[in-house]
């Protein structure tokens, strides 16, 4: 069993010394225990916060431990009568080639509805943080303008495409001029901002109406820009602040980051509100994932992964996550 191991708290954005590869004998199981051969790794920002020592709403990785990550693999034994050799599962494995998890911890999973890796894409967590968010504190509606930022990435691609099935006008905010034409040519959005450019004068264009929904992937500079183009009765969903995970001072601390001026929540009666998927999402799972297969199937909804190969390419595309070297939902493949 190969795995990555945290060696260190990062200062600031991860560098390779803070991962140390070990050689570990595959794990003897116990009753009701199922191992597990890994197929696919699902590198997300959140792992990020798991590095750092800080309260949050999940315990950080200690030094020494297995990084944190879900992954989809296939089971290689099993002492536990539900599952067999070769069955899919979905479940919380960590950067490693092969767990034994029990039985219980596991969510077997169809490679018939759709390709495994899917599972931890657009019909997994990020898929799954769209779906909720949107409905739970975007409520979007018919003739809406939706905000989206890093609309390119796992989260945001399907919560842009999600607002256009409601109905909205979306525009997504990337970075590049390759993103950005992902975003208009292949997932139909009505504009594309990248963030690499004139912020300001790009989001004027695009959003003649002002803003209803406010998408938040990014914080900083992104989030400055898009505020005080709100309308009246306007909603942000507060998902991630990436900007500033790799802040020195700490992601939670004033200052950290620029801001906008909060004066016209009250003004324009903006709500903003954050949420965890994990609250109420996989509660919702089956209903959201028959709801998405339905939207994948009739051709509404796209998706798009950026799959590295093997477990030692995990720490620089992990890295590379935190800079936006990323395409669509980042995976690591393990033969
Ligand atoms: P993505 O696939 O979108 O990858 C991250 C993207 O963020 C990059 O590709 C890049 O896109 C952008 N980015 C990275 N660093 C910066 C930076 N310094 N400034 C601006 N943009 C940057 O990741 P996910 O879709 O998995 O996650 C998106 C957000 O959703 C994150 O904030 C994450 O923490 C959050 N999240 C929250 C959940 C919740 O339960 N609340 C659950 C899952 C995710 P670009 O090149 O376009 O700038």
């Amino acid at each position: 069993n190969r795995r990555i191991l945290l060696a260190r708290r990062p200062k600031g954005a991860p560098v390779p010394e803070d991962f140390r590869f070990e050689e570990a004998p595959l794990p003897e199981l116990a009753e009701g225990e199922v191992l597990v051969r890994h197929r696919f790794l699902s590198l997300d920002p959140y792992q990020r916060g798991r590095m750092d020592d800080a309260r949050s709403y999940a315990k950080p990785v200690e030094i020494g431990g297995v990084m944190e990550c879900q992954a989809v693999g296939q089971v290689a034994a099993s002492r536990d009568a539900r599952f067999k050799d070769g069955d899919w599962v979905l479940g919380g494995f960590g950067w490693q080639t092969h767990s034994a998890r029990p039985g219980k911890a596991l969510i077997a999973i169809d490679p018939q509805d759709a390709a495994p890796s899917t599972a931890l894409g657009v019909l997994g967590m990020p898929g799954l943080t769209a779906w909720v968010g949107l409905k739970d504190i975007g409520e979007p509606k018919q003739g809406e303008t939706l905000v989206v930022s890093a609309a390119s990435g796992a989260v945001g691609q399907v919560v842009g495409q999600l607002g256009k099935i409601a109905g909205c006008r979306v525009v997504g905010i990337a970075g590049g001029a390759r993103k950005c034409a992902y975003l208009m040519d292949e997932l139909g959005f009505d504009a594309a901002v990248d963030h690499k450019g004139d912020l300001g004068a790009q989001l004027d264009a695009a959003c003649p109406g002002g803003v209803d929904v406010y998408w938040e992937n990014v914080g900083g500079a992104v989030q400055a820009a898009v505020f005080p183009r709100f309308n009246n009765f306007g909603r942000m969903v507060m998902c991630g602040m990436i900007a500033q995970y790799n802040t020195a001072a700490g992601a939670d601390a004033v200052g950290a980051a620029p801001g906008p001026n909060l004066g016209p929540v009250v003004r324009k009666r903006l709500r903003i509100q954050g949420f965890i998927v994990g609250d109420t999402g996989w509660k919702r799972y089956a209903e959201f994932r028959a709801e998405l297969l339905g939207h994948i199937a009739a051709g509404r909804l796209r998706y798009r992964e950026d799959i590295v190969q093997g477990l030692d390419a995990a720490p620089d595309a992990f890295i590379g996550l935190l800079q936006g070297r990323n395409f669509g939902k980042l995976l690591v493949a393990l033969d």
